[in-house]
Parts: structure tokens; C-alpha cells; sequence
């Protein structure tokens, strides 16, 4: 159902007047954990400055260590779709459990299945039960063909809303946090009809080659750039060291719109 074969023509979603993947590439921007309504709001309303419309912000974090921030759950959720409102951006964020999906569509407009969950199959058919936009991020170690069968999960039972994120992969590479798999981009373009997006932050875990990549994404392809901004990355709760704060978000923006990869 995902093959380019079987469908030809793009698939394009048009959330709250937002389009993912109709050519417009779009910056999906925010926190990394939604820590509190005053942080998520700053990076909302430098958003609306910009003319951004997509906010990210995770209130499930699958952390590595179980003694590191969880997120805020339901509330963070909450708080996204405050400022959803008051704002008018579209909104994204991971949910982790089945159990979870529904109480989570009535507060964001995207639901991210994240890389830790990429073969997480009820997820992903609970997910594919829905009516409600999804984000699906390639796993860390997975191949192009299973993150494509990880889609054709959710497509098969019913949900045709899909968008793809690649989001690195683990390489015997130190140097970055991840590889980022630039030819996955164009690839899942030519294989599947979904948009596609690249991951910055998590790919490559520094801010020095937050741009760099971001050009590279946009150059081959991909619909649009996920990236993470917190208004003081220095006391984030999660991925400190990665995130930029407001003022280097924006030289990224200027940068990406010289580029003219970016409108
Ligand atoms: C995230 O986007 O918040 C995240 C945890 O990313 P990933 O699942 O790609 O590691
Ligand atoms: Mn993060």
C-alpha cells in the first residue's frame, strides 16, 4: 500500500491548512520534552515570528536510563494543545502505548511512533486503526525495507495517513550520535508515495552540523527538517547538549532560507 507502484501521486496531509509533503518543505521545530506551558510558549511564539507552523514537543520520552526524565505524560500533552490553540500550530508528539492513542488525539494533531518503537507491531496496528495523522521514525538499527514494512503496517489496517522521518542510524561511527542516511531520503521517496523528513538533531546530536544536514536533507528530497529548539538548552531535561537555543534556531532559519532550499 506504501509502493510508489500501487499509487503513483504523492501523498500529501493538510493539517490545520499545513501541508506535509506538497512540495513546501516545512520545519517541524520545538523542545525535545515539553517541560512547562512557559517553555513550550517561547519557542511558540518565536514560531509565529518566523512563520513556522509545526510544533514538536515529546511528553513520553523513551529515555535510555529509567532514572532519567520520563516527560510530563498527559499533561505535556495538554500543554501542547493549549498552545496549539492559542497559536494556531500544528502539533507532534510520541505516544509509546497502545493504550495511550486515543486520550492523545483529542490534544495533538501528529502522532510520532518513535525509533525505539519502529517494530513495535501493535503499536503500529493500533496506530493503523486510527483516523489521525502519524510520524513514523526509522528504527536505529533498522533496514530501509523494514522501516517501509513498519509503514505498511499502519497503511493495512486502515490508516493511510503516514509520513516518514529519517532519523540516523547506529553505525560504528562515534564522531556523530548516529549516521544520518542521507540516501534513505531519496530512496523512500522513489519506493513509497509518503513524505519524508529528516531528523537533525537526533541523527547527528550536534549543533555544528544541525545546518549542514539540514541543506543536505532538503537538497535530496526530503519534504521538510525536524530539528530541536528550547529556549535554554543549558537546563534542558532531555538532550541538552543537542538542542539550540531561539537566537541559533533563527541563524539556522536566515541560513536555510539563503540556501533557497527553504522558503
Ligand atoms: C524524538 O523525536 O523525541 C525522539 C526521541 O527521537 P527518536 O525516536 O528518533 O530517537
Ligand atoms: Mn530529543
Amino acid at each position: 500500500l506504501v509502493s510508489r507502484k500501487k499509487q503513483p501521486e504523492d501523498t500529501v496531509l493538510t493539517i490545520k491548512g499545513v501541508e506535509f509533503g506538497g512540495g513546501e518543505p516545512l520545519l517541524i521545530a520545538g523542545p525535545c520534552s515539553v517541560e512547562s506551558y512557559e517553555q513550550v510558549r517561547a519557542v511558540a511564539e518565536n514560531h509565529v515570528k518566523r512563520g513556522l507552523r509545526v510544533l514538536r514537543g515529546g511528553a513520553f520520552k523513551p529515555r535510555t536510563s529509567p532514572y532519567d526524565f520520563q516527560g510530563l505524560g498527559e499533561e505535556g500533552l495538554q500543554i501542547l494543545k493549549r498552545i496549539g490553540d492559542e497559536f494556531n500550530l500544528v502539533t507532534i508528539s510520541e505516544i509509546v502505548t497502545p493504550a495511550d492513542l486515543e486520550m492523545a488525539t483529542k490534544y495533538i494533531d501528529v502522532i510520532q511512533i518513535g525509533a525505539r518503537n519502529m517494530q513495535n507491531f501493535e503499536l503500529l496496528k493500533a496506530v493503523g486503526r486510527l483516523n489521525h495523522p502519524v510520524l513514523l521514525k526509522r528504527g536505529l538499527s533498522a533496514t530501509i525495507e523494514e522501516f517501509i514494512y513498519a509503514a505498511e503496517y499502519i497503511l493495512s489496517e486502515g490508516n493511510t495517513q503516514v509520513m516518514l522521518c529519517e532519523r540516523g542510524i547506529r553505525t560504528y561511527e562515534k564522531a556523530t550520535r548516529n549516521t544520518l542516511d542521507i540516501s534513505a531520503v531519496p530512496l523512500l521517496k522513489q519506493e513509497t508515495h509518503l513524505p519524508v523528513f529528516v531528523d537533525v538533531t537526533h541523527s547527528t546530536g550536534r549543533r555544528d552540523l544541525l545546518l549542514p544536514t539540514a541543506k543536505a536533507g532538503l537538497a535530496v528530497g526530503a519534504d521538510g527538517v525536524m530539528l530541536e529548539v528550547h529556549p535554554d538548552p543549558d537546563v534542558a531535561l532531555s538532550d541538552a547538549k543537542q538542542q539550540v537555543n531561539i537566537p541559533q534556531f533563527n541563524e539556522i532559519v536566515d541560513q536555510l532560507l539563503a540556501s533557497g532550499l527553504y522558503k
